[in-house]
């Protein structure tokens, strides 16, 4: 079997931004990045890469995926780790890391299927077979919003649906940008005491064993973090997700020595590589790979 042909594609759909509540505040394009790749046998195989927030990185990300194509025409797609390897070692110029490895997540997710399919077996089968039969997962309610009553209403329903966990950034309506915003890592005075309020009036509203995960998104300098892990560690928050920007292990170190929450870091890190310091180290105590970010099953 060989690869005759790769596309990625990007696709747009509506989506309505509930950011502070549970009506939808105004609709928005959100964008995904998928791959196909078709062999001479006919199988085709399909790989999914996104989303990132903002839009921006998708579109950059589809295109870049696109320019493998030349490279794994003619290639044997059930040589899977082979063909990760090479095509790793391919931008060994141009960074290894990031768009590499969510293009890399793609290619290697739609191998995956191809090989799959060529053998009429599901991948996990492929994968060493099931290991247990139920997975617990935690879901997000809208991101809370200035409107605290919306907020406790919110994690409500939650809980009412049956969830157990679920994971809000009560920070980042505070932020100008959101998600994406960044510029000094800061947040006002009033927004700390929002997210503090927030935080325990959520955690008084669905009692005590409901896990409670908080989502900073990477964006915070290292005493911002700490004063806010310090701030909602009292109201028993289960995780502080992504204290400070990915890019200085020593800066998670500091956050890690000056406060007593659970950190779970993972989403920003490619490859199995950029986990090695974490574990080596003791940084986190959950870690989350996304296999179409971090470079599939790498
Ligand atoms: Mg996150």
């Amino acid at each position: 079997m060989k690869i005759t042909d790769l596309k990625s594609y990007l696709i747009q759909m509506d989506w309505d931004d509930r950011t502070g509540g549970s009506e939808p505040k105004n609709t928005v394009k959100r964008e995904f990045v998928f791959v196909q790749i078709d062999t001479d046998e006919g199988i085709t195989g399909w790989g999914e890469i996104t989303n990132y927030p903002g839009n921006i990185g998708n579109r950059a990300i589809q295109k870049y995926t696109s320019e493998i194509k030349d490279f794994l025409v003619g290639k044997d797609p059930t040589r899977i780790e082979e063909i990760w390897a090479r095509t790793f070692r391919l931008f060994t110029y141009t960074g290894t890391r990031g768009a590499t490895t969510a293009a890399m997540s793609g290619i290697d997710i739609a191998l995956w299927d191809i090989f799959g399919k060529s053998l009429n077996l599901p991948i996990y089968k492929l994968l060493g077979g099931a290991v247990r039969e139920n997975i617990p997962l935690y879901t997000h309610p809208p991101e809370p919003g200035p409107d605290i009553e919306l907020a406790i209403r919110d994690a409500k329903e939650i809980v009412a649906s049956g969830h157990m966990a679920f994971k809000m950034d009560p920070m980042m309506h505070s932020l100008d940008g959101g998600n994406v915003g960044f510029l000094d890592g800061e947040i006002s005075a009033e927004g700390a005491e929002r997210a503090e309020q927030i935080t325990a009036e959520v955690r008084d509203a669905v009692g005590p064993s409901i896990e409670i995960l908080i989502d900073a998104h990477g964006r915070f300098n290292v005493p911002t973090a700490i004063d806010l892990a310090n701030r909602l560690e009292p109201y028993g928050i289960h995780w502080f997700e992504e204290p400070v920007p990915v890019e200085s292990y020593h800066a998670l170190q500091q956050v890690r020595d000056s406060t007593g929450v659970r950190i779970s870091v993972g989403e920003r890190l490619h490859t199995r590589f950029e986990f090695v310091p974490i574990f080596e180290n003791n940084l986190a105590d959950y870690v989350m790979p996304d296999v179409t970010w971090t470079g599939g099953d790498n």
